[in-house]
């Protein structure tokens, strides 16, 4: 009796072996390829440019644009690029 106990308990465990190897092998891709997945971020690639008015330095391609006469400026907000444009006009005054 305990005999054929104990080869119950052993098929039993090799049973569970095999489904763990077997789960391994062709088991859910989440478990094998979640470690390298990141979230892609947006690629900010290429210049920093520097934020004239509070000199930060900010990625060309997320900054927020101003052109002027004679060149194209870059700035880290709405609220610097109207600092600046307030500033240019109050020189322009003088
Ligand atoms: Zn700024």
């Amino acid at each position: 009796m305990i005999r054929l106990l104990s080869v119950l308990v052993l098929i039993l465990l090799i049973l569970t072996l095999i489904r763990s190897f077997l789960v391994r092998l062709f088991g859910p891709p989440s478990e094998r390829q979640r470690v390298p997945s990141r979230p892609p971020r947006q690629k900010v690639a290429g210049r920093m440019m520097k934020d004239p008015q509070c000199g930060m330095y900010v990625a060309a391609d997320l900054a927020i644009q101003a052109r002027t006469r004679d060149s194209l400026l870059y700035f880290c907000s709405t609220e610097c690029r109207d600092l600046y444009a307030k500033a240019r006009l109050e020189e322009a005054k003088r």
